[in-house]
C-alpha cells in the first residue's frame, strides 16, 4: 500500500479543491477511462478504478477529512495495524475496509453506465437511447428489389408482377402477439411505457436512471397467452405479390418507390417502403443516351451516290427515310421524335442514325465492267493517269 498514489494527484486537483472541482475532475477522468470507451485496455481500467476510489473518498466530507489527516492508512486495516494506528480499526469496521471498496467499484460501474447515457446525451455509451424508445412507434424497414427489364419495356413502359418476402403483422392475432380471445394487459411495472426509472443511492446522492422494463421486455404490454402462429412476436414473414407499373422512359439504375410495401412497422409505426431498382438490358441495335437513341446502318454505294429511300430501324419498327444523293460514309442523320418517350414528360427524344457506305467486295462481271466504265469517266483508271497518283507525284516534287 506504500506506493499507492495520492488521491488528489489521481484526480489532478489541489488539496484545497472544492467539491465541484473534485466532481468535475472525476467526471472527466471517468469518462476518459470508462471501460466502454476503452474496451480491453487494462491500463484504462486501472485508471478508471483508481479515479473511482479517489472520488469515493474525496467526495465524502468525513472520509476526506480522515484521508487528509491519515492518508491511505485511514482506510487500510493492514496498514493501520502495522503502522500502529490500531485505534482506527473502527474505520475498517465501519465499511471502509479494502473489501468494502471492491464491492463499491462494481456498483460504480453500473451507475456510470446509466448516468452517462442520461447525463451526457448517451453518445458513445450504447444501449440507453434505443431501449428507451422501445415502446414508441417505429417505422418498418425499407426493402429492396432488383427488377431486370428489356430495353423496349423501359422505353414503352410495362407492368410487372414481382414477389418478395416481407414481414407483416400476424394475421392470426392482428399483430398483438396474443392468442385470439386472450387479453393483452398493460404492464403494471412500467404502466405501459416500456421503461422504468431506477433510483439508486450512491456517493453522488440519489441518482435516477431509465432502463427498459424487465417485466415486459420494453414493449409496455404483457401477453398472457401468446399467439400460436407468431409465438407472440405479432409478426409473420410472408411472400407478397405486387404489380409494379414501370413508366415509359425509365432508365437503367433508376428506382421506383412503392410506399408502405416494405416491412410492417412496430407499435403502430408506419410500414416501410419497397424500393424497386430497375436494371435495363442492352439492345442489339440501339444505344440509349438520355432519351435519344443511337444506331448504325449501312447503305448501298449506289444509294449513297444517287440518293434514295432506305428503311431505318426504330424501336417501333422500320421507317422509310430518304437518303440525299452524295451521302458520305459516317454521316449521321437525326430523326426527330424517334427516340424514347420522356419519363413523366411530354415528348420524345431523337434517333441518330450513323450510315456507313457499303463498298461491295465481290462484283459480278457486269458490275465490274460498269465500274471500270465509271472509272474512265472519273479519270480514275489505275496507273499513271489516275488522279490520286498524279496528286502524289505533285506533292513529291515540292
Ligand atoms: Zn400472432
Ligand atoms: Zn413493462
Amino acid at each position: 500500500m506504500a506506493d499507492k498514489r495520492d488521491y488528489y494527484e489521481i484526480l489532478g486537483v489541489s488539496k484545497s479543491a472544492s467539491d465541484d472541482e473534485i466532481k468535475t475532475a472525476y467526471r472527466k477522468l471517468a469518462k476518459k477511462y470508462h471501460p466502454d470507451m476503452n474496451p480491453g485496455d487494462k491500463e484504462a481500467e486501472e485508471r478508471f478504478k483508481e479515479a473511482n476510489e479517489a472520488y469515493e473518498v474525496l467526495s465524502n466530507p468525513d472520509k476526506r477529512a480522515q484521508y487528509d489527516q491519515f492518508g491511505h492508512a485511514a482506510f487500510d486495516p493492514t496498514a493501520g495495524a502495522s503502522s500502529g494506528f490500531s485505534g482506527f480499526s473502527g474505520f475498517s469496521g465501519g465499511g471502509f475496509s479494502g473489501s468494502g471498496f471492491t464491492g463499491a467499484f462494481t456498483g460504480f460501474e453500473d451507475i456510470l453506465g446509466s448516468m452517462f447515457s442520461g447525463g451526457f446525451g448517451g453518445s458513445g455509451f450504447g444501449t440507453g437511447g434505443r431501449t428507451a424508445r422501445a415502446n414508441a412507434p417505429v417505422q418498418g424497414d425499407d426493402l429492396r428489389y432488383t427488377l431486370t427489364i428489356t430495353f423496349e419495356e423501359a422505353a414503352f413502359g410495362c407492368k410487372k408482377e414481382i414477389s418478395y418476402r416481407r414481414e407483416e403483422r400476424c394475421s392470426a392475432c392482428g399483430g398483438t402477439g396474443a392468442k385470439a380471445g386472450s387479453e393483452t394487459k398493460t404492464c403494471t411495472k412500467c404502466k405501459g411505457t416500456g421503461t422504468i426509472n431506477v433510483q439508486q443511492n450512491t456517493m453522488f446522492g440519489t441518482m435516477m436512471s431509465t432502463k427498459p422494463c424487465d417485466a415486459c421486455g420494453g414493449t409496455g404490454k404483457i401477453i398472457e397467452h401468446p399467439c400460436d402462429s407468431c409465438r407472440g412476436t405479432g409478426r409473420d414473414s410472408k411472400i407478397l405479390k405486387v404489380a409494379v407499373n414501370i413508366p415509359a422512359g425509365i432508365d437503367d439504375g433508376q428506382t421506383i418507390r412503392l410506399g408502405g410495401k416494405g416491412d410492417a412497422g412496430y407499435n403502430g409505426g408506419a410500414d416501410g417502403d419497397l424500393l424497386v431498382s430497375v436494371r435495363v438490358k442492352d439492345h442489339k441495335k440501339f444505344v440509349r443516351e438520355g432519351f435519344d437513341l443511337y444506331t448504325n446502318m449501312s447503305i448501298p454505294i449506289t444509294t449513297a451516290v444517287l440518293g434514295g429511300e432506305v428503311k431505318v430501324p426504330t424501336l417501333s419498327g422500320e421507317l422509310k427515310y430518304n437518303i440525299p444523293a452524295g451521302t458520305q460514309s459516317s454521316t449521321t442523320f437525326r430523326l426527330r421524335d424517334q427516340g424514347i418517350q420522356k419519363l413523366q414528360q411530354q415528348g420524345k427524344g431523337d434517333l441518330y442514325v450513323n450510315v456507313t457506305v457499303d463498298i461491295p467486295k465481290h462484283l459480278t462481271e457486269e458490275q465490274r465492267r460498269l465500274f471500270e466504265e465509271l472509272a474512265v469517266t472519273f479519270g480514275t483508271e489505275h496507273g499513271e493517269g489516275s488522279t490520286l497518283f498524279n496528286k502524289f507525284k505533285k506533292n513529291k516534287k515540292k
